[in-house]
């Protein structure tokens, strides 16, 4: 049984401009124990359906116009407040991409890790402290006993980011969710980061999303791939279906403009034009103002996501043709 279950989530953002569709009539789920990557550009939803979920998006402008999402039985979009913060705090760990607007600069970290174990699991401070520690042991934070009684400032930017990840973990809950986690460090440390974050996740046989724009992150990480463009899940896939052959030409393309994601032989080619403008979508499909193989069809009707193998869906019209 899925440990999230998304179905027809729309997130308009309602500003004096006009109404922007962040999110458009996504569905999907999470099932436990796996490690789901969530890619696209910036300003394509993957990060807006997220924070939907959790109730962390200012409203107004906000606005959650449909959809369920079905966490342990209830339905996150209905949840109040104090339940959400409850989920936030014990069943759902949360990790962004900038840990400093994350952390609490006049709180030590060990009081910051221990933190959700007193205010939500209700253990005594000593308890909890030893919690804290062992989770920032886990996270490989070097010399965590001295450091734990520091403040963030006196941390670096990676060893800050495996404080936000003890801090999510240290409830044990059964999904993180983490945005970018590491687009902010350098490549070593990002390589270390993940290789933690995948261990604790099958020693912990908890589920991850993994937000990203890093296909390249996602091929080393994930199972499987959900690619958002405009609002919507325009591929969907089992990582190996995705890269062995990607169905929507948004898909090869962001490929072909990444180096080391490319099919063998494809030249590094920058992907030309924008995304769509949310509070002005194009009739069609979202993609066709960028598409080389873009035909009137596809200006006229928004192909649906449609299932060419159990494992592996895609909205374009083209899927499957041999394009
Ligand atoms: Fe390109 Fe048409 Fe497919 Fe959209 S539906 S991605 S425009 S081929």
């Amino acid at each position: 049984m899925a440990l999230l279950m998304v179905d027809n989530l729309r997130t308009w953002f309602h500003t004096r401009d006009g109404v922007a569709r962040a999110v458009d009539g996504v569905s999907f789920q999470v099932d436990p124990g796996e490690a789901l990557g969530v890619v696209g550009e910036s300003g394509c939803g993957k990060s807006v359906t997220f924070l939907s979920l959790l109730g962390l998006l200012p409203s107004p402008p906000a606005r959650v116009e449909s959809g369920t999402a079905l966490f342990e039985g209830n339905d996150l979009l209905q949840a109040s407040p104090a339940e959400l913060r409850r989920v936030r705090g014990r069943r759902i760990g949360m990790v962004f991409q900038d840990p400093m607007t994350a952390l609490n600069p006049y709180m030590t970290v060990g009081a910051q890790v221990a933190e959700p174990l007193i205010v939500h699991g209700g253990l005594g401070r000593a308890d909890a402290r030893a919690q804290a520690l062992e989770a920032l042991e886990a996270v490989g934070l070097n010399d965590a006993a001295r450091r734990m009684d520091l403040h963030p400032h006196a941390f670096s930017g990676g060893m800050r980011q495996r404080v936000m990840i003890a801090m999510a973990l240290v409830t044990r809950p059964p999904l993180l969710i983490a945005d970018e986690p590491t687009t902010a460090l350098d490549v070593t440390i990002q390589a270390q980061i993940l290789d933690q974050l995948r261990e604790l996740q099958a020693q912990a046989g908890m589920a991850i999303v993994l937000i990203t724009h890093d296909l390249g992150v996602v091929a080393s990480f994930c199972r499987r791939v959900l690619v958002m463009y405009a609002g919507r899940i325009v591929e969907s896939a089992a990582v190996e279906d995705l890269f062995a052959a990607p169905l929507h030409p948004y898909t090869r393309a962001l490929m072909a403009s990444l180096p080391g994601t490319r099919p063998a032989g494809a030249r590094l080619t920058p992907i030309t034009g924008r995304p769509p403008d949310p509070r002005r979508l194009p009739p069609g499909c979202a993609f066709a103002p960028r598409c080389p193989l873009a035909t009137p069809q596809c200006h006229q009707t928004a192909p649906e996501l449609k299932e060419h193998t159990p494992t592996h869906a895609a909205a374009c019209h083209l899927a499957g043709e041999g394009t």
